[in-house]
């Protein structure tokens, strides 16, 4: 009898490592992990972050990311790759060659632009390759709302109708699908709105007083494409990963670390 061959839902993300444990990659294990996924690391920078910012950021060699991530591509069968911090134009350079290699992998693209004490963790030009390169390659684009302003041109505060036609302008881009954070909004609810070009569909939840969100971004990110890789539809992600990074930010609120996924 043929013995049936199964796999792991293996996410490789590519992101920096945050000495600190509370972002980047750190992060990014323990969301794979907690839904069940398998990550493969290609780690485009080593940061060090302390209480007081980060002090210090080592970009990896875009020539090593590539071997890195071809090296991982060649060798499992790859469905995900969860992008973050990529530091410049050259490593999404790199990326954009690998989704040329391998068009039926779902990119998950958390648009990390910033850390949060206001470090930039992607240059100009960096930018600029991700909205005209990578994007037409996105599947799921993540943005908070300070990064669909900076992303599109378009000024905070955002109205429904101006957020709509932020979103609608990455759209445009051939990017799949964008979730516009809910983070950032004002009120009791932190909601999470998924634009398609069949539709708007808004996932709410209660907002939780924290001031422990570093990685919340990463890990939400995180959680998406491990649920992508086991197999689920982009609105089961999006609602499975709700109940998930609550509950670890309800649990996280009292810690005071300042990480927002354990
Ligand atoms: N990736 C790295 C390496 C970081 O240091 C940070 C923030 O400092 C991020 C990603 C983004 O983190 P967040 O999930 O808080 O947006």
């Amino acid at each position: 009898m043929e013995k049936e061959t199964q796999t792991a839902p293996y996410v490789v993300t590519l992101s920096g490592s945050d000495a600190s444990g509370n972002a980047g990659l750190q992060a990014d294990n323990r969301a794979i992990h907690a839904m069940g996924g398998f990550p493969l690391n290609v780690v485009t920078a080593l940061t060090l972050q302390t209480e007081s910012g980060v002090q210090s950021i080592d970009t990896t060699a875009p020539e090593l990311i590539r071997m890195h991530l071809f090296g991982l591509l060649n060798s499992h069968p790859v469905k995900v790759i969860k992008a973050g911090m990529l530091g410049n134009a050259e490593i999404v350079g790199v990326v954009v060659e690998a989704l040329r290699q391998y068009p039926s992998i779902k990119l998950v693209l958390d648009p990390v632009l910033q850390a949060t004490s206001g470090r930039p963790l992607l240059d100009e030009g960096g930018i600029n390759a991700m909205l005209t390169d990578l994007l037409p390659m996105t599947y799921l684009l993540t943005p908070n709302l300070p990064e669909l302003a900076r992303l599109t041109g378009l000024a905070e505060p955002f109205s429904n109708e101006m957020e709509q036609m932020a979103a609608e302008q990455l759209l445009q881009c051939n990017c799949k699908a964008v979730l516009v954070k809910g983070g950032h909004r004002t009120g009791d609810l932190a909601t999470d709105r998924l634009y398609q070009t069949s539709g708007v569909s808004d996932y709410r939840v209660p907002r939780i007083e924290t001031t422990n969100t570093r990685g919340s971004g990463c890990a939400l990110a995180s959680l998406i494409a491990a649920c992508l890789a086991k197999g689920k539809s982009l609105e089961e992600a999006v609602s499975d990963y709700k109940a998930v990074l609550s509950a670890s930010m309800r649990r996280t609120a009292g810690i005071g670390n300042g990480t927002a996924f354990l």
